[in-house]
């Protein structure tokens, strides 16, 4: 699916704010060049922490916010994830109101400028909410997990009066009755509680909401978050799809990836990436490597910077190791995963279940190894393995025996042969939904309307 340049200007800008994760980047810059492909100007606005290229977006206008964030960092290595929302949401607020301010300025003294319409922004950023309403500049949501997920969050106030939380040790297990097939397990700590306020507030108070599923995957979720909300949802996805070639990596993708998958047997390979985030003991990793070693089956495995937890950034493979898997592993630190996962050669993903690495391999047809390892991975893992029943799931630990088990079933036994034929069947309604008079095509035309009545 490629978009053609719209001819027909729209004479609107929209602004666009990325939370700096790549699994959050990677839908809105995709959302950005397909706005902007519908005649759209595009500005977006980004934080010092994790910043893109802007080199590579030369249709695109870049801000960069004044946040000091950089500066803090490269003095002291940010600990983790939330800890970076956290500063980011202390430290983001003015910057955001001033370069706000400026852009609007701008934008009001010049004859040559489109209007500047509305704001597309991460639900993560706690400020921008309050920001956009001074200005009197609406908002709408771009919800980069899936809807499934954001259903449960938005009933989490709802649990927790059930007592649901905390988590009984001894009901792990146990089906979640409102919401199957989740069990008690997956759904979100305690720790998330505070961030996932966040999102519901600044998605609740916003005018409309953006998602990247697809009404044929999510179709219940979706009508549920239609429902308990007084604004309209936009079911756009899967959004990496209308630019299958858009540069969108915050980190260089390293294209031996792709020489070497060219040297191998449809669908003979194992693609493993655990995500931009997430992080494995050291134990967990050697696991890992040995369960893939302990198999026939040829293996692209991401293993980036930071995936082990307390490294500095380097990772040490067993002796003998590389020559045990010479001939069917190639190991890289970032991999173009969207072609990855579209090449001939993978037949197979070992994932951490973020949202776009599922969407992604939906969108290719490839069956799913889960591992989830935080925030909705597991329940995005569950929704693979049991209601689209189109991967499996590692539930019991990070043990080679069970990973090499793991890996024949998904790749070469009856199972996986199943799951893939599942999968193969959503692939077909991810691509005929993008087309015209199909679901997300069409919701793309209402997004398009709502904004310009804005
Ligand atoms: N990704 C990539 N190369 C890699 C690993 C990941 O381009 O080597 C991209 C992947 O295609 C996806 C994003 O990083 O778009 C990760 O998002 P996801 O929601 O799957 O997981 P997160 O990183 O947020 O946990």
């Amino acid at each position: 699916m490629e978009i053609v340049k719209q001819q027909n200007k729209m004479n609107c800008r929209l602004l666009m704010f990325p939370a700096p994760f790549q699994g959050h980047v990677t839908p809105m810059m995709h959302l950005s060049n397909l706005l902007y492909y519908k005649g759209f100007s595009i500005t977006v606005i980004q934080t010092t922490y994790n910043p893109l290229n802007p080199a590579n977006f030369p249709n695109l206008t870049f801000h960069s916010l004044d946040d000091g964030l950089f500066e803090a960092y490269s003095r002291c290595p940010p600990p983790d994830s939330f800890k970076v929302l956290d500063d980011m949401n202390s430290s983001c607020r003015e910057p955001f109101r001033d370069c706000i301010s400026q852009i609007l300025k701008d934008a009001a003294g010049a004859t040559d400028q489109d209007p500047v319409t509305c704001l597309i922004a991460d639900p993560m950023f706690m400020f921008a909410g309050s920001v956009a309403d001074s200005f009197n500049l609406p908002r709408i949501a771009l919800r980069t997990g899936a809807m499934s997920t954001y259903v449960v969050y938005d009933s989490l106030s709802a649990l927790r009066e059930k007592g649901c939380f905390p988590l009984d040790e001894t009901k792990l297990n146990d089906p979640v009755l409102e919401f199957p097939p989740l069990k008690v397990k997956d759904l979100p700590a305690e720790t998330l509680h505070h961030t996932l306020s966040i999102v519901l507030n600044e998605t609740r108070t916003s005018q409309g909401m953006i998602c990247n599923t697809f009404q044929e995957l999510e179709n219940d979720s979706i009508a549920r978050v239609q429902q308990a909300h007084p604004f309209p949802i936009f079911p756009i996805g899967p959004i990496h799809k209308y630019f299958p070639a858009s540069q969108v990596s915050i980190w260089t993708e390293d294209k031996t990836s792709i020489a070497w998958l060219n040297t191998k047997a449809p669908k003979s390979v194992l693609y493993v990436s655990f995500g931009s985030v997430a992080a494995i003991s050291e134990a967990e990793f050697l696991e890992v490597a040995w369960g893939l070693a302990d198999n026939e089956q040829p293996f692209l495995w991401v293993v980036r910077a930071g995936l082990i937890q307390g490294s500095d950034n380097s990772y040490t493979l067993p002796e003998g190791y590389k020559d045990i898997v010479s001939k069917r592993g190639h190991i890289v630190s970032w991999a173009p995963q969207a072609e990855v996962l579209s090449h001939p050669a993978v037949g197979g993903f070992w994932t951490h279940s973020g949202w776009n690495s599922t969407m992604e391999s939906i969108s290719e047809g490839i069956p799913m190894l889960c591992l989830p390892l935080f925030g909705d991975q597991s329940m995005n893992a569950r929704y693979v393995s049991e209601e689209w029943k189109i991967g499996l799931q590692l539930e019991k630990g990070v043990k080679r025996e069970d990973i090499t088990k793991a890996i024949r079933k998904l790749m070469v036994e009856e199972d996986g042969k199943e799951m893939r034929n599942r999968v193969t069947a959503l692939k077909e309604k991810a691509d005929l939904c993008l087309k015209e008079g199909h679901s997300s095509y069409k919701y793309l035309d209402e997004l398009i309307s709502y904004i310009l009545a804005m």
